[in-house]
C-alpha cells in the first residue's frame, strides 16, 4: 500500500480539461495531464482495500491497488508491467473508459472522491511508451493460423493475445484503417488517432498482419450451410476465425420527414469528421457539417454528447439535445447503490461547452421546405408505471411544439446483431456478441475469446 494516510490528507485532483474558449476551436484532446509529482501523490490515495471493489468492477480485472502502489513509489516500469498483465491497451482505456472502477472505489463511497484510476492508467501507459517499456515481442510460432474479422478494440485484443500465444494472425477490416469505433466513432478530442496508430505499429512489428478494405458483411449474413469457408476462399487457410464486427446497424427514426436533407445518423457525421481530420476529402454534397446551423441531437447518451462536441468545433449556431427517457437523478440514485455503476446524470466535456438539454421529449415529425429540414415537431411526454409490470407506459403531456433545426443527428443506439450458427472454429466477440457496450468490455471480450480459441485449437 502507498501512503496509509494519504486518503485523509490528499484530496482527489483531476487534470481537468483545457478551457472551453481554447478547446472549442480544434479537435485536439480536451483532457490535460498532471505533473509527475501530483500524479504519484494521487496514486498514494489508494488504500489497498481488503476487498478491492475497483478490481471487481473493471471488466478486465485490472489490479489498480498494485499498480497504484508502484506508481506512488515512482516505479513506473513495474506499474506498467502490472497494468499490462490484464490490459493490453491502457492508452485507450486510460483516455476513454468511463472508469467503472472509480465508481466502485471505497473512497467514492465514503467521500465521493475516488482514486483517479483512469488518469493514473493513462499516465502509466504514456510513460511506458516514452521510456521504452513497451517492447516488441517475437513470439515463437506454433504453425496455426487465425483470422480476425474487424479491428475494433475487441478484434485488436483477440488478435494481440493470439499473436503473442504464437498463432499467425491476420486481421480483415472493411475500413481503410484499424480501430473500429475508436477511429471512426469516438471523436479526436477524446482520443487522438495517433494513439491507435502507435499501437497498430507495435502489433505489426510483433507479427500481426492487417488487411484493410476487406468486407465480410454480406457473406456473413448469407451463410446457410454452416461452413464459413464457403464464402471467402482465403478463410479456408485459417484454423479458426474470430468475428469482431461490432454493431454496424444504428437505430433509426422512421417518422414523417425522415428523407429530408439534413437528417443524419450520428455516425455519419462523426466518422466523416474523423476522416476529414485524417486528410480525406469530401465533395460539398457529401460533406455533413454543423457550421452556422441549429443542431438537434436526438438521444441523450454518449454518442449524442460526441455529436455536441463535434457540432461546436464545426461552428454550429446552437445545439439542443433531447431524450425520450426521464432525466436521471443528480448525484445519487438509490436504485443503483454502491458498488454498482450509478445511473445518474452525466455531464460531459461537450455538455460543458454549451447545450440545451431536455428530457421526456418524444419526436413526432421532421419538417422541411423544398426537401430541406427546417424544424422538428416534438412533444413532452411522461412515463407511468405499467400495472402489468415491465416497460413503463408513455403518455402525452402538453401540446406538440416545434424545435427549429437545420441539422438533426440521430444518436439512439445500435441494433444488436444476430448471428447464424457458425461452425465450431468460429468465435464471436465484442459488441458483435453483446450489443453496443464499452471499449473496456470489448477488450475483455476479445481476450476471453482468444483464450477460447487457444483452448479449442490446443485440444484439436
Ligand atoms: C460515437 C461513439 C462514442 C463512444 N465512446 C465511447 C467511450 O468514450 N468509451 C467507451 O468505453 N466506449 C465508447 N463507445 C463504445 C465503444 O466504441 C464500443 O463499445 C467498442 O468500440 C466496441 O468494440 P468492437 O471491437 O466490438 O466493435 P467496433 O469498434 O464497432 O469495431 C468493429 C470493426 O469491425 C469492422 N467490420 C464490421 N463488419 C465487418 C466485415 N463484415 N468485414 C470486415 N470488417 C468489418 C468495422 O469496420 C469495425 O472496424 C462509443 C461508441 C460510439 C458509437
Ligand atoms: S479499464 Fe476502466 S474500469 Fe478498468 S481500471 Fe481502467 S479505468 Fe478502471
Amino acid at each position: 500500500m502507498g501512503n496509509p494516510k494519504a486518503f485523509l490528507t490528499v484530496p482527489r485532483k483531476e487534470a481537468g480539461y483545457r478551457p472551453v474558449h481554447d478547446r472549442i476551436h480544434d479537435f485536439g484532446e480536451v483532457e490535460q495531464t498532471l505533473n509527475t509529482r501530483d500524479r504519484q501523490e494521487q496514486a498514494s490515495r489508494c488504500m489497498d482495500c481488503g476487498v478491492p471493489f475497483c478490481h471487481w468492477a473493471c471488466p478486465l480485472g485490472n489490479k489498480d491497488p498494485e499498480w497504484n502502489d508502484a506508481l506512488y513509489r515512482g516505479e513506473w516500469e513495474t506499474a506498467y508491467k502490472l497494468l499490462k498483465k490484464t490490459n493490453p491497451f491502457p492508452e485507450f482505456t486510460g483516455r476513454i473508459c468511463p472508469a467503472l472502477c472509480e465508481k466502485a472505489c471505497v473512497l467514492y463511497h465514503t467521500t465521493g472522491e475516488a482514486v483517479t484510476n483512469r488518469e493514473n492508467e493513462a499516465a502509466i501507459a504514456e510513460r511506458a511508451f516514452l521510456e521504452g517499456y513497451v517492447t516488441i515481442e517475437h513470439p515463437k510460432r506454433n504453425g496455426l493460423r487465425v483470422a480476425v474479422v474487424g479491428s475494433g478494440p475487441a478484434g485488436l485484443a483477440a488478435a494481440n493475445a493470439l499473436n503473442l500465444m504464437g498463432y499467425e494472425v491476420t486481421v480483415f477490416e472493411k475500413n481503410e484503417a484499424a480501430g473500429g469505433l475508436l477511429r471512426y466513432g469516438i471523436p479526436n478530442f477524446k482520443l487522438n488517432k495517433k494513439i491507435i496508430d502507435r499501437r497498430i505499429s507495435v502489433m505489426e512489428q510483433e507479427g500481426v498482419t492487417f488487411r484493410f478494405n476487406e468486407e465480410f458483411a454480406t457473406a456473413l449474413s448469407t451463410i446457410d450451410d454452416s461452413s464459413l469457408f464457403t464464402f471467402h476462399s482465403s478463410l479456408s487457410d485459417y484454423d479458426a476465425v474470430v468475428i469482431a464486427t461490432g454493431t454496424p446497424v444504428a437505430r433509426d427514426l422512421n417518422i414523417p420527414g425522415r428523407e429530408l436533407k439534413g437528417v443524419h445518423l450520428a455516425l455519419e457525421l462523426l466518422s466523416q469528421q474523423n476522416r476529414v481530420l485524417a486528410g480525406m476529402e469530401f465533395s460539398k454534397d457529401e460533406r455533413i457539417t454543423a457550421k452556422g446551423k441549429d443542431v438537434l441531437v436526438i438521444g441523450g447518451g454518449d454518442t449524442g454528447s460526441d455529436c455536441i462536441g463535434t457540432a461546436h468545433r464545426q461552428g454550429c449556431k446552437s445545439v439542443t439535445q433531447i431524450e425520450i427517457m426521464p432525466k436521471p437523478p443528480v448525484g445519487h440514485n438509490p436504485a443503483t447503490p454502491w458498488p454498482n455503476w450509478p445511473v445518474i446524470l452525466k455531464t460531459t466535456s461537450s455538455h460543458e461547452e454549451g447545450c440545451t438539454r431536455r428530457w421526456n421529449i418524444n419526436t413526432l415529425e421532421f419538417l422541411g421546405e423544398n426537401g430541406k429540414l427546417t424544424g422538428v415537431k416534438v412533444q413532452e411526454i411522461d412515463w407511468k408505471p405499467n400495472p402489468e409490470g415491465g416497460r413503463p407506459i408513455m403518455v402525452e403531456k402538453g401540446k406538440p411544439e416545434i424545435i427549429k433545426a437545420d441539422l438533426v443527428l440521430l444518436a439512439m443506439g445500435f441494433l444488436k446483431p444476430e448471428h447464424p450458427e457458425y461452425p465450431e472454429n468460429v468465435f464471436v466477440c465484442g459488441d458483435a456478441a453483446s450489443g453496443a457496450s464499452l471499449v473496456v468490455r470489448a477488450i475483455a471480450s476479445g481476450l476471453q475469446t482468444a483464450k477460447k480459441v487457444n483452448e479449442y485449437l490446443s485440444k484439436r
